[in-house]
């Protein structure tokens, strides 16, 4: 069965989820190939999600220092 309908839905994978320190499940976090973007600083939106850009990563205030 082909299933090209009306599903235009970004999936994530359980695995692609798994993988994120912080356990993202908006789709805006994951590249194409099912990477997460919590190293890429140019992904503002963490910020906007209370996440602070340490210069190599996305951490969490709660992460400490
Ligand atoms: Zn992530």
């Amino acid at each position: 069965m082909c299933n090209n309908g009306n599903n235009n839905i970004s999936i994530i994978s359980t695995a692609s989820i798994r993988a994120c320190t912080h356990f993202i499940f908006d789709p805006e976090h994951y590249r194409k190939d099912g990477t997460c973007r919590c190293n890429d600083g140019s992904h503002t939106e963490m910020g906007e999600w209370g996440y602070k850009w340490d210069g190599e990563k996305w951490i969490s205030p709660e992460d400490g220092e």
